[in-house]
């Protein structure tokens, strides 16, 4: 698998604006938000994206979206709601082969998405 921009995070060799880290996952603000807050989650160990999520045992797979469910309780303070995408592929517009969850709150989003 060929190196990503966030490998590079994951190993530290570029800075990132880290909201959580821990054994399973790491979760940073997205360089170009979309929403008041928009942060990334990756599972630390690498798959390219959702289509690969079986490549992931149960209790990675199953960490690793509980983990996206935590954080992104956390960052919704005000409890007004948020959105998780995961975007694949070509179509999806998926720009960085590593999986990522989005997360994204702060504003009312609108429906359906471009
Ligand atoms: P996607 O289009 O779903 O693959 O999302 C990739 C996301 O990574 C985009 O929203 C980018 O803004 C974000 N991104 C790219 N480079 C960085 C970086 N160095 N730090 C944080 N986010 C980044």
């Amino acid at each position: 698998m060929d190196e990503t921009i966030f490998d590079k995070i994951l190993q530290q060799k570029i800075p990132a604006h880290i909201v959580h880290d821990d054994e399973d996952v790491l979760a940073f603000h997205d360089i170009n938000a979309q929403a008041p807050t928009h942060v990334l989650v990756i599972p630390k160990k690498k798959i390219t994206g959702f289509d690969d999520l079986e490549k992931l045992s149960n209790e990675e797979a199953g960490k690793y979206i509980k983990k996206v469910s935590h954080i992104a309780k956390n960052l919704d303070k005000g409890n007004k709601g948020y959105r998780i995408v995961f975007n694949n592929g070509e179509d999806g517009q998926q720009t960085v082969n590593y999986i990522h969850a989005h997360i994204l709150l702060g504003r009312q989003l609108k429906w359906p998405p471009g």
